[in-house]
């Protein structure tokens, strides 16, 4: 399949062409000039596929997240993207509508990965507006506390009754986002590490923690002074001291870890699970496959725009940050959600918007490789 950023691309050679073709006509004939350079700026502004947004905390202090800043929105800056659809055209849709193709061209579908507590405040401003959402959760990650807590943006992951109680909302959804969503080895070359701090490799070491991994930021690192080249457990053959897994055991401990993390989930939500968020939107042909095994018929980690008014059983997404270009005022942050939205729907006039902002951000912030960070734009 093609994927949505070479769509975009060639749509892009292919429509600007014809635009600047109808700038040079102008010269020669102002209205069929005009006429052209409308056709091209109205197939670029295409909208070709349902936006689906990726949140994950929703706090005003994320610090105890290595990778906080890049994934972290702040609920002032939330509040004002879900004010921006509630008023807008588009209309918040839950994500099963994808699935079934029950969407327009005006649908939009919002997840919040890693079913970080503070959830409880973005659900607050979701409420407000009557916007549905999915929630995702690892199942080594459900906090042990029993019942409902305050709800506040401090540290932490959701307990297992208060991701039922989202569940049983008419509005939200909790669906499964794996076990342990840890990455692997997978070469022999390591570069050094802080192994007092937890630092941006771990998820790494999260694969060294075996089960309940809910309070990991309380405790102290393991210790590792060196961290492998790594890539998601779900879907790499890991190196272990006995030497490289192979394919066989690789799909065998992937599929047993999804049904593991399906299990668990079922028995907290007290329904089948069968829609699984793949961490780091990262899959492969073999992975899919032990899902399926697995029991799951529902995914993400697409890489094409998701059809409008059409079925389909895998999702493309688009990931949403905070200081989007770099700082600024809420209005800025509004005005470039409003351009990702768009481009993320396959409107490509606000290209521009969404690059520069891009460009700002980067010259600000370093990519970290945090969950879910390589998310696609
Ligand atoms: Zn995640």
């Amino acid at each position: 399949m093609v994927d949505r950023r070479t769509i975009r691309k060639r749509r892009l050679a292919l429509w600007g062409g014809v635009a600047l073709a109808g700038l040079a006509v102008v010269a020669l004939s102002p209205w069929a000039g005009l006429a052209i350079v409308a056709i091209a700026l109205i197939m670029l502004a295409q909208r070709r596929g349902v936006p689906i947004l990726v949140y994950h905390s929703v706090s005003s202090d994320p610090g105890w997240l290595p990778w906080g800043h890049n994934i972290s929105v702040r609920p002032e800056v939330f509040a004002a993207q879900m004010e921006h659809l509630a008023a807008s055209r588009w209309r918040v849709v839950p994500t099963q509508a994808v699935f079934l193709g029950e969407t327009d061209h005006r649908s939009v579908a919002l997840h919040f990965d890693d079913a970080y507590r503070d959830f409880a405040v973005a659900a607050g401003v979701l409420r407000k507006h009557a916007l549905p959402a999915t929630v995702f959760a690892s199942s080594d990650f459900i906090d042990p506390s029993i019942g409902p807590r305050p709800v506040d943006d401090a540290p932490g992951y959701l307990n297992a009754d208060e991701l039922r109680a989202f569940d049983a909302e008419p509005l939200f959804n909790v669906d499964c986002h794996g076990q342990d969503h840890a990455r692997v080895a997978v070469s022999d070359r390591t570069t050094p590490r802080d192994p007092n701090r937890w630092g941006p490799e771990t998820a790494y070491l999260w694969s060294l923690l075996p089960g309940d991994k809910s309070r990991w930021f309380e405790t102290e690192p393991p210790g590792v002074a060196h961290v492998p080249e790594t890539e998601s457990a779900l879907i790499a053959a890991a190196v272990t001291d006995a030497g490289l897994e192979s394919d066989k055991a690789r799909d065998a401990r992937v599929t047993q870890s999804l049904t593991e993390a399906r299990t668990a989930l079922t028995a907290v939500l007290g329904r089948p699970v069968t829609f699984l968020c793949w961490p780091f939107d990262r899959v492969t042909p073999h992975a899919l496959a032990s899902a399926r095994a697995a029991g799951f018929t529902q995914f993400t980690a697409g890489r094409a725009d998701n059809p409008i008014g059409k079925r389909t059983d895998i999702l493309s997404r688009t990931h949403i940050n905070d200081r989007a270009a770099g700082g600024g005022p809420i209005w800025l942050e509004v005005l470039v959600f409003r351009a990702r939205l768009e481009v993320a729907a396959g409107n490509l006039l606000f290209l521009p918007v969404t690059a520069l902002a891009a460009r700002l951000r980067a010259r600000r912030f370093s990519i970290l490789h945090g969950p879910d960070a390589g998310a696609t734009a």
